[in-house]
């Protein structure tokens, strides 16, 4: 069974505007996949449908065969243990440690008390800031700041990870290093899909790739190479 499908999904805006039209795709378990366009094309839109800050207006998304129309608003911290989300600007509590900061989505998740320091723990070793747990996100480079956003979305174990332009502000040496960071998730078990309109890192990956363009998928590719 796919882990997600989206089955002719569109999304219209108040207003009108219709930001995907008519979207169809399977994603395997433990895929890593990319999400590319023009600025506009509905990459955001379409992990939004996912994470569920939006809905679709058409159509239907299912997780693991389950349609997400039926989570309600009150149940989405729980969908997010099973769908982590990596934003551009990360989004971190700067007056918080980075073992909060790791820790606070698995508290309100109801993680067991005893359980959430060994789990962040885990994580931040394996996002190799094992060391820094009680530093202020503040005191760390962009590339840290960002490892420690991945690790928060990778601490509740979920099934599937999106990520919206995850290495925008980063240089490219940093850029290349998370995104390694994410091919290593597979392994573990969690699916891996990336909004990017770096064309450069895409291509270099040589994953999957879904190719949007006003709202429409007009590609989805899978280089020879991939398994
Ligand atoms: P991308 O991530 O590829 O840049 P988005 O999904 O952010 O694209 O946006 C797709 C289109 O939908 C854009 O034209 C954008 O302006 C529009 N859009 C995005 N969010 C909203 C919203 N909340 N209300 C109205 N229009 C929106
Ligand atoms: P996210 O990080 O969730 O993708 P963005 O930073 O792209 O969000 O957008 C922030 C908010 O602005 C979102 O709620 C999005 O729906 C809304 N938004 C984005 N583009 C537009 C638009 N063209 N018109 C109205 N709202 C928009």
């Amino acid at each position: 069974m796919a882990l997600l499908r989206f089955d002719h999904v569109s999304k219209q805006y108040p207003g009108g505007f219709e930001a995907l039209s008519d979207i169809s795709f399977d994603i395997d378990p433990g895929e890593m996949l990319f999400v590319t366009g023009h600025s506009g094309a509905g990459k955001s839109t379409l992990l939004r449908l996912i994470h569920l800050s939006e809905r679709p207006s058409r159509g239907t998304v299912l997780l693991e065969g389950k349609n997400l129309a039926q989570v309600k608003t009150r149940r989405i911290p729980f969908h997010r243990r099973r769908v982590g989300v990596v934003f551009q600007d990360h989004r971190l509590l700067m007056d918080r440690s980075v073992f909060d900061n790791v820790a606070l989505p698995l508290i309100i998740a109801g993680v067991p008390r005893g359980e959430i320091g060994k789990r962040v723990r885990t994580v931040l070793d394996k996002v190799g800031l094992g060391n820094r747990e009680k530093a202020l996100p503040i005191a760390l480079s962009s590339g840290e700041q960002q490892r420690v956003g991945i690790a928060r979305a990778v601490a509740a174990q979920p099934l599937l990870l999106v990520a919206d332009e995850p290495t925008g502000n980063l240089d490219p040496n940093l850029a290349a290093e998370i995104m390694q960071l994410f091919a290593s998730l597979p392994a573990q078990g969690t699916a891996v899909l990336i909004a990017s309109h770096d064309l450069h890192i895409v291509r270099r990956l040589q994953k999957r790739v879904l190719v949007l363009d006003h709202g429409r998928l007009i590609d989805d590719y899978r280089p020879a190479s991939s398994p």
